[in-house]
């Protein structure tokens, strides 16, 4: 079983919940990140377990060779797990800045993989259901269920010219495909798996202040339900199925090290999920909220009909994971945004 593991994005809300699982399960880590001020935040958010962690400062992942000095490592690492990208819809200026970190970030730490950490058997990637659904057909008769041979059809001058959704889609499908293209080309002595996820809920595990911080996600999830009233219109998405955070950590953990995993594409959801039912458990569970979230038509669903979904047998049966159901994560959700909230007010 692999015991060091290098991590990148584990200052974020997936990446976190990667590390936090990583140390239960007893590994050391080294977490890459940006600046030492987000790894003083990562030892402050885990002080436990912080004689496991170790911090990496790669300040820009777009430059070339930038992993190379991390990646030397003694005791060498075992596996490693590629969370960062860029997932903000903030960004301002060109789309290369969605494209290029992706893009290049990935093949980077694939690169440096391969010529300074001969020990690592495997790679585990994040990528995203937005590189598997086609999000200009979402609905049919009968409806479509995605699966892993499924690739979204955005081109690069959409990903490169269209708005920043286009941008996003197309940076975790070039950085994918570029990915698995390194490993024909190549033949590097890991292999890969790559872990598509769509909407990812859950609490988050690094410390947060306040919801302006959130991770776009959960933001959304927030605006469309908290940051709403009673009378708004129900939110759509059009990302029709979800993930708990804390699920995709397991199924992180489980890729590192079940061998039939090894150069796997898995298109990791839940289940679908809609507003309507969002709205249905939050009333139901909290009073509070009553005036906030939207009334909608309760016992419903706000997803049109022939919504597709994504076929989850392939990670059920090799990664066995056991998803926990939708009313855990919401609620453990809320209660998360509501002790933000009540944190806000007392500051
Ligand atoms: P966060 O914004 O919370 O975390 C993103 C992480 O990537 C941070 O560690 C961030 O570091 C790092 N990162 C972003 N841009 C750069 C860059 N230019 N250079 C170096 N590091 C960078 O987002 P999530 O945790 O939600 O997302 C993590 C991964 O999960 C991403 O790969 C995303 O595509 C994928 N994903 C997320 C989904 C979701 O619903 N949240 C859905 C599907 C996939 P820093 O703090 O320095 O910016």
């Amino acid at each position: 079983m692999s015991r060091r593991i290098f991590l990148t994005g584990g200052n974020g809300f997936v990446g976190s919940h990667t590390l936090a699982q990583l140390l239960e399960k007893g590994y050391s880590v080294c977490c890459a990140v940006r600046t030492q001020a987000k790894g003083d935040k990562i030892l402050a958010d885990f002080t436990e377990q912080k004689s496991r962690i170790d911090i990496a400062i790669v300040p820009d992942i777009v430059t070339p060779d930038t992993y190379d000095s991390a990646l030397k490592s003694q005791p060498p690492f075992d596996g490693v797990i590629h969370v960062a990208s860029p997932f903000t819809y903030g960004i301002e200026g060109s789309n290369l800045q969605f494209l290029e970190p992706a893009i290049k970030g990935t093949l980077n730490l694939l690169k440096s993989v391969k010529e300074n950490a001969p020990n690592v058997k495997r790679v585990v990637l994040i990528g995203s259901s937005a590189s598997v659904v086609d999000y200009e057909n979402l609905t049919s008769d009968p409806p479509k269920f995605f699966t892993e041979k499924d690739w979204n059809p955005v081109t690069w001058e959409e990903a490169l010219e269209g708005d920043q959704s286009k941008a996003y889609r197309g940076s975790k499908k070039f950085a994918e495909l570029e990915a698995w293209d390194f490993i024909k080309k190549e033949k590097p002595h890991f292999d890969l798996v790559v872990l598509c996820p769509p909407a990812i809920f859950g609490p988050s595990r690094h410390s947060i202040s306040s919801i302006k911080e959130l991770n776009e996600s959960n933001s959304r999830l927030w605006k469309f339900t908290f940051g709403a009233t009673k009378d708004s219109p129900v939110a759509y998405m059009p990302v029709h199925t979800y993930i708990d955070v804390r699920d995709l950590a397991t199924a992180q953990v489980q890729a590192l090290n079940i061998p039939e995993a090894g150069n796997e594409r898995f298109a990791i959801s839940t289940r679908q999920f809609d507003f309507q039912k969002i709205s249905d458990i939050l009333r139901s569970h909290f009073p509070e909220l009553s005036e906030r979230v939207p009334l909608g038509k309760p016992g419903t669903s706000s997803l049109p009909p022939g919504a597709y979904n994504v076929d989850n047998s392939k990670v059920k049966n090799l990664l066995g994971i056991e998803f926990r159901p939708f009313e855990e994560t919401i609620l453990d959700t809320a209660r998360f945004f509501l002790e933000i909230e009540r944190n806000e007010q007392k500051a």
